[in-house]
């Protein structure tokens, strides 16, 4: 029998909705799942369609200079050149074309991106929890959600604790309704359903399990889909920049043109047909047409570049805040950390204890340590809580010992082993009745028990200070926080454990039971630094990055860890507490000093971030919970965990880390710093040919004399060299000594004086070559087609040796690896040599573009004068790069 598809599900009784729901409160049973995924179809949502196809093809020709292409070409058609209309209308195509299939490998690229970060939900099956694509949940499933989660389906809600979910994108209500099981009035409207969770709806508070009653476009947010999933707009602040250039230079060249074409006709006395296609060739030649297209795609390889070190980009200006972040904000546990907890020293107050073994098997021993009497018994009382208080769960695959859960937690269970308590037979024995789920912003767990005996027991374990404050006897405290200390120091984390015994019975607890505890004892754990954490650690702080840790845990654990990573060189450290005495002014005054933030809350790792950014830092901030939403959202670089992150954090940074690793937020800031510094290159690249080609042109029509190129020839130029030389640019590899230098300032300006200066030299020698070979070829005899011809193969073959000297910005070409380029690099050069012995020698091409074959001698004269370029590039750069970068 399979379940009823439509119900009233809100006003339905629980009991009956798991009926009608063929269900049970454990779950269903992996056939019966498979069985309906089959039926019901995977739990998603149909992608929505970006624009067609065909719209975004003629959205390339919306833009003022294909506007003035097209009209230049329908006039030059009219004018008779038919074969001059023909080639500017190719240009215009063969742009769209590379324009339209680029924009797409970018798009693709961020849609990716997406399905790399799905989205997983708990759910019991066989009466045990997984961890599944939320894609495969079917109806009659039973789901866990908390706090921070987005509902994974539409669920009829079982048990509810604290629950508060913002359903906004449905109702339009802004604040968070309160969710429990009892049923709903059959008539009430969405907004008042409080049985239900609705699919997409952000859990703001609590917990709950509840029954998947609807999933994929039978959910309420299905029915209504599309405002969902949106491909993210390919826009970004730079690319922004870069279109107004492109823009403005546009017009401001159409305007010199106009001013020029009088100037031919009216001064100069040109013939107006043979004037406007000298003014077609200088606008078309100074336009960097392809140069948008490239900067795009350019961003797009960055991006899936940082996808492959584990970093995923949700957002791409993220990119370019990579390339300039000066300080990183990281979490400890898990990201500078390993997350591989062992317990290896219990403390009571009888003595202290040692505790051995290897990872989470169930092998090594609990013993008294020097100074604790031989006598002593292990103490019971203190592993029971650790054991009891406790969700997670060790399982062994191939002899290997893991934990599902938190992997503290998994400790706790491979010391009970260890201690020779049986943990299943433990959680039989004191069934749990209720939970307070641990937070970071009260940090302590808490679990309602009953006991053999029938008796009421609560175990809480936490902070040591947070437990110490439920607990009675204040005097103890003194005497803790001393064990506190001497364990923190050796970079120990540690959890202090009490119990509480109910008078009455009870079936719920809340934070205000809980007080007068008895303290049981603490244990300390090690969580071993990841090594390659290290590393980045190092790369950072050459490349001018400072690292800030966050971190819940106690100061001297932290500072402890801090020393260990070399994370700064004597670090300081600030507390939660000390943060809240300090204004704004005054954290922001500190906060450059300090390279350890402990016992520190959500709260304040906004406060932090918006203290450092004072200082005109760019933040990349790491977080995991509800409550990292905000700072998250404030940083420059929201980034957050991948896996221990919740679907609140995910949505509101940047970026995600698939690993957790500190090392893959240092990878994507090195991805950054290339991407920037090839777009850099992109435009160091276009503008000098550009500008090389309109700076000929205009002296030919001031001075008078025939020009150098014709309309077509240069047309030819800028379609054969951008969309193979432009385009390598975008995949070049970072150069060596990327993380050497200090980050860029947020307020460099994209054309720096240097670049400028760059473009003008460059584009003054482009045009010195090409009239000494045009002037030269025609002294020797050539005819004006074979000079034009010479004219066209120089200014390709000074393209290809600038190419080589750009592609390092900031180390000399003339190396190996600069000679032996990459094969991108190699692929262009081939296409392009063809293209031009194309150009040169068929009679077809020499037709169109009144070509004249050229000699041998002819061509070294060429290729000789292309290198002696790049060796005066070379030398100007070794100039510059002595006074300026
Ligand atoms: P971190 O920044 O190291 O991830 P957390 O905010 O997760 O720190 O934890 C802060 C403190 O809260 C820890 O030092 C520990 O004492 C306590 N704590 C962490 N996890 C748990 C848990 N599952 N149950 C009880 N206490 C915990
Ligand atoms: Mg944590």
């Amino acid at each position: 029998m399979t379940p009823t598809k439509v119900y009233e599900w809100h006003a339905l009784d629980i009991l009956d909705a798991l009926e009608a729901q063929n269900s049970q409160a454990e779950g269903l049973n992996e056939d019966t799942a498979r069985d309906r995924l089959a039926e019901y179809g995977p739990n998603s949502l149909p992608e929505t369609r970006s624009t067609h196809p065909l719209l975004r093809f003629l959205e390339q020709f919306n833009n003022p200079l294909i506007y003035f292409l097209l009209a230049a070409s329908v006039v030059t058609f009219l004018l008779d050149h038919a074969i001059d209309a023909a080639v500017i209308l190719l240009v215009v195509l063969v742009n769209a074309v590379v324009g339209f299939v680029q924009e797409g490998r970018a798009e693709t690229a961020l849609q990716g991106m997406s399905s790399l970060i799905s989205q997983h939900a708990i759910v019991l099956r066989d009466g045990e929890k997984r961890d599944i694509d939320v894609a495969d949940l079917v109806p009659g499933d039973v789901v866990l959600i908390e706090a921070g989660d987005r509902v994974p389906a539409d669920l009829r809600i079982l048990r509810a604790r604290g629950l508060a979910i913002e359903e906004a994108a449905l109702t339009g209500e802004s604040l968070a309704a309160e969710k429990q099981q009892e049923p709903a009035s059959i008539a009430a409207p969405l907004g008042d359903r409080s049985s239900m969770a609705f699919s997409g709806m952000l859990v703001v508070r609590g917990q709950a399990t509840g029954l998947v009653v609807n999933t994929g476009i039978s959910t309420e947010i299905g029915k209504i889909s599309g405002m969902l999933q949106q491909v993210p707009p390919l826009v970004t602040p730079l690319l922004q920049q870069i279109n107004s250039f492109a823009r403005l230079l546009t017009f401001v060249i159409l305007g010199f043109g106009a001013a020029l074409f009088a100037f031919a006709v009216l001064i100069r006395g040109f013939d107006p047909t043979e004037a406007l296609i000298a003014v077609v060739a200088v606008a078309v030649g100074a336009i960097p047409e392809g140069l948008p297209a490239v900067i795009t795609i350019t961003l797009a390889i960055g991006v899936q570049r940082m996808a492959s070190r584990r970093a995923v980009i949700r957002k791409l200006p993220a990119v370019e805040s990579l390339g300039a972040t000066s300080v990183i904000c990281s979490d400890k546990t898990g990201t500078l950390t390993r997350n591989e907890m062992k317990v290896v020293r219990l403390i009571t107050a009888e003595g202290e204890f040692g505790a051995s073994g290897v990872g989470y098997a169930p092998e090594g021993t609990v013993m008294p340590m020097r100074g604790t009497l031989a006598g002593i018994d292990v103490p019971d009382a203190l592993i029971r809580c650790g054991a009891l208080c406790n969700d997670a769960r060790l399982t062994q695959q191939d002899g290997q010992w893991s934990v599902a859960g938190d992997p503290m937690e998994g400790a706790l269970l491979a010391l009970a082993a260890k201690a020779e308590t049986d943990t299943e037979r433990l959680r039989g024995e004191w069934p749990r009745l209720d939970q307070i789920p641990f937070d970071a912003s009260y940090r302590y767990m808490a679990t309602l028990h009953r006991g053999p005996d029938e008796e009421h027991v609560v175990y809480i374990k936490g902070a040591p200070e947070a437990v110490l404050a439920l607990c009675e006897e204040t005097a103890q405290e003194i005497e803790w926080s001393g064990r506190v200390e001497r364990a923190a120091a050796q970079g120990e984390r540690l959890l202090g454990f009490a119990m509480l015994r109910l008078e009455r019975p009870r079936e719920r607890i809340t934070h205000a039971d809980l007080k007068n505890a008895r303290m049981l004892g603490l244990m300390g754990f090690v969580d071993p630094p990841r090594e390659e954490a290290k590393r980045a650690i190092a790369e950072c702080r050459s490349a001018g990055i400072a690292i800030k840790m966050i971190t819940g845990d106690h100061a001297a654990t932290a500072v402890a860890i801090a020393g260990q990573l070399n994370l700064a060189d004597n670090p300081q450290a600030l507390t939660g507490t000390e943060i809240e005495a300090l204004d704004d002014d005054e954290l922001a005054r500190r906060v450059e000093q300090v390279s350890v933030f402990a016992r520190a809350s959500p709260e304040h790792k906004l406060r932090i971030v918006r203290a450092l950014q004072s200082h005109g830092h760019i933040v990349a901030m790491t977080g995991d919970g509800v409550n990292d939403a905000p700072s998250l959202k404030q940083a420059d670089v929201g980034t957050a965990m991948g896996v221990a992150g919740t679907e609140a954090a995910r949505e509101a940074s940047e970026m995600v880390l698939l690993d957790d690793n500190f090392a893959s937020i240092v990878a994507a800031v090195r991805e950054g710093r290339t991407v920037y510094d090839n777009i850099r290159k992109v435009i160091a690249w276009t503008l000098p040919t550009s500008g090389g080609e309109a700076v000929v042109i205009v002296l030919a029509i001031l001075a008078g004399f025939a020009l150098p190129m014709t309309a077509t020839q240069i047309l030819w130029i800028n379609l054969v060299t951008t969309v193979t030389l432009g385009l390598v640019l975008a995949f070049e590899p970072p150069e060596p000594g990327v993380m050497e230098r200090p980050p860029r300032r947020r307020d460099t300006p994209l054309l720096t004086p240097l670049l400028v200066w760059r473009v003008a030299l460059v584009s003054a020698l482009f045009a010195a070559v090409s009239l000494l070979i045009f002037f030269g070829a025609q002294s020797q005899g050539a005819s004006v087609e074979k000079a034009r011809t010479m004219v066209v193969n120089m200014l390709v073959v000074a393209e290809i040796a600038y190419l080589f000297n750009v592609r390092f910005l900031h180390m000399r070409s003339l190396t190996l690896r600069g000679a032996l380029g990459t094969r991108p690099v190699l692929v262009a050069l081939a296409i392009v040599i063809v293209a031009q012995i194309a150009f040169t020698y068929l009679p077809f091409l020499q037709l169109v573009f009144e070509t004249e074959s050229l000699t041998i001698g002819e061509g070294a004269i060429i290729i000789v004068i292309g290198f002696i370029l790049l060796l005066l590039l070379e030398a100007e750069k070794r100039i510059t790069r002595r006074y300026a970068m």
